[in-house]
């Protein structure tokens, strides 16, 4: 099979080399382009990195970076993003084994270079993380379950390089009251309901891939369960495609072509 045709027969499964370019890309150019970091923005900036911590899925060497980044973060109340961008680059140098591949989209790779890559990488690292944070069976009544989406909230507004996209965002989250949301699978399905109703925006938009067009996703082919009758949503189903999906055992170590 050709490139394209092994990626579409994976279907909707996520790619541990799309996670690992969009946290490269995130840390090294978004963050990384920072030289002062303090307040506001050195507070978003912890809770993602936290969340990374917890929940990104790294080996041993990449569990190293990203604490000893989080040690960096904490030790002072100004820090410097070049130093977080000199730390990926450097895990990058060949032999360091930080990374399980190069730099390209896998899932993520658009039919052409302008369309693609990192904002869908970036959908489905907080994906990710929203869902295996809510499957941590250490979480008690102390670990709120706004956790990751108050990271990406932080991460969006403060680092994201589309600055319409980041207004976007949070206009949206205002209106359906991100920080209100009360339970583990509600997170699911929070990010779940805010990514379809983007999808919606931009369907037909010049942005869209013609060869990846903008869907209320799942699609009615991958999950026939997650549809009523009548076409409205089956959240129940939907919530269990999201978490068969995106958990951190159903990952695809496919590296490239
Ligand atoms: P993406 O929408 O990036 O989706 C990536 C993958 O996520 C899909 O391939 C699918 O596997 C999965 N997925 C899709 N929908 C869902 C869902 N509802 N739940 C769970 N998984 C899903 N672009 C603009 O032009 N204007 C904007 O205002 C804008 N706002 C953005 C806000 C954020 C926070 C982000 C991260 C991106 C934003 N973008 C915006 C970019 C845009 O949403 C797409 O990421 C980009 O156009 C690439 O689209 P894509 O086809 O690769 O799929």
């Amino acid at each position: 099979l050709d490139f394209e045709k092994r990626i579409r027969a994976a279907g909707d499964t996520v790619f541990q080399l799309d996670l690992e370019n969009a946290l490269r890309y995130s840390l090294k150019r978004e963050v990384g382009g920072n030289k002062k970091i303090s307040g506001e923005k050195l507070d978003a900036l912890r809770k993602y990195i936290n969340v990374l911590v917890k929940y990104f899925p790294f080996g041993e060497k990449g569990k190293h970076l990203l604490k000893h980044i989080q040690d960096y973060v904490n030790s002072s109340p100004e820090i410097d993003g070049h130093h977080i961008a000199e730390h990926i680059k450097q895990a990058d140098q060949p032999g360091q084994n930080v990374f399980s591949g190069s730099e390209q989209w896998l899932g993520c790779r658009g039919s052409s270079s302008t369309f693609r890559g990192y904002p869908c990488g970036l959908w489905k690292l907080f994906h990710f993380l929203v869902t295996n944070a809510a499957l941590d069976p250490s979480n008690n009544q102390d670990t709120k379950p706004t956790v990751v989406l108050e990271a990406m909230h932080g991460y969006i507004k403060n680092y994201f390089g589309c600055v319409d996209c980041s207004e976007h965002f949070q206009d949206m989250a205002k209106k359906r009251k991100i920080f209100e949301v009360q339970s583990w699978e509600e997170s699911i399905l929070w990010l779940w309901r805010a990514h379809n109703e983007v999808n919606k925006r931009l369907s037909g938009d010049a942005s869209e891939d013609p060869r990846n067009k903008k869907i209320q996703f799942p699609s009615i082919q991958r999950c026939l369960k997650c549809y009523k009758p009548d076409g409205r949503w089956q959240e129940v189903e939907v919530l269990s495609y999201l978490k068969e999906m995106y958990r951190a055992d159903k990952i695809n170590y496919m590296y490239s072509d």
